[in-house]
């Protein structure tokens, strides 16, 4: 999506680890149309795919998944990285790597939110190595629902775990996705 590609050119800032920063428009402070935009190309993307439901994980994913869903006109449910008292009674729950804080996380929704009738799609706001994704796609499994497909806002191709779910032959659409970020140059995979 040109809009996107646009934005992280413009606003993205590339830090060491393989990182992008973007938080002037996505990650912290959220660009309205971007945002809105971002919903409705998601929302062509899987027009016909018989979604019930969006999910995604706190925090920064729950943004471009609500206007998702507000452009399908789907329910959106955001896991928890932590159990809390808000998640009580009976879970689902998968662990985790996070890339960006280098540690292992539960992610859980109430099995009360997400049933065997849903079909799922997951939307996040980076897709890199995948661990995110897959986890999502574990709760999807424990809740016996189906699996429409993923849509993100960022994919690095270049750490390899969109390539890996597509290869299993899961949808995976993004709508910025970057090839390298090689010495602070952002490019983008061009189109197939
Ligand atoms: P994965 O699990 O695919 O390795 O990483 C995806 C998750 O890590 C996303 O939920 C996202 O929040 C975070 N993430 C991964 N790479 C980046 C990045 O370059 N910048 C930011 N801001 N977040 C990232």
């Amino acid at each position: 999506m040109r809009m996107m590609e646009e934005m992280i050119l413009r606003e993205g800032v590339v830090l060491p680890g393989g990182v992008l920063k973007v938080g002037s428009f996505l990650n912290q402070l959220i660009d309205p149309e971007l945002l809105r935009a971002s919903g409705e190309e998601i929302a062509r993307l899987y027009d016909g795919a018989g979604v019930t439901k969006i999910l995604t994980v706190e925090a920064s994913g729950i943004a471009i998944a609500a206007s998702a869903g507000v452009a399908m006109g789907v329910p959106v449910l955001f896991a928890k990285k932590h159990r809390s008292s808000n998640v009580d009674g009976d879970i689902l729950s998968t662990p985790v790597h996070s890339f960006t804080h280098g540690t292992d996380y539960n992610m859980v929704v109430s099995r009360d939110y997400l049933t065997g009738g849903d079909v799922c799609l997951l939307v996040d706001d980076f897709l890199a190595n995948g661990a995110a994704m897959r986890g999502m796609i574990e709760l999807v499994r424990l809740a016996g629902a189906r699996l429409a497909g993923a849509a993100v806002a960022i994919e690095k191709v270049f750490q390899g775990g969109g390539d890996a779910l597509r290869k299993e032959g899961i949808r995976v659409e993004a709508l910025g996705k970057i090839e390298s970020m090689e010495n602070g140059v952002i490019r983008f995979a061009t189109a197939d």
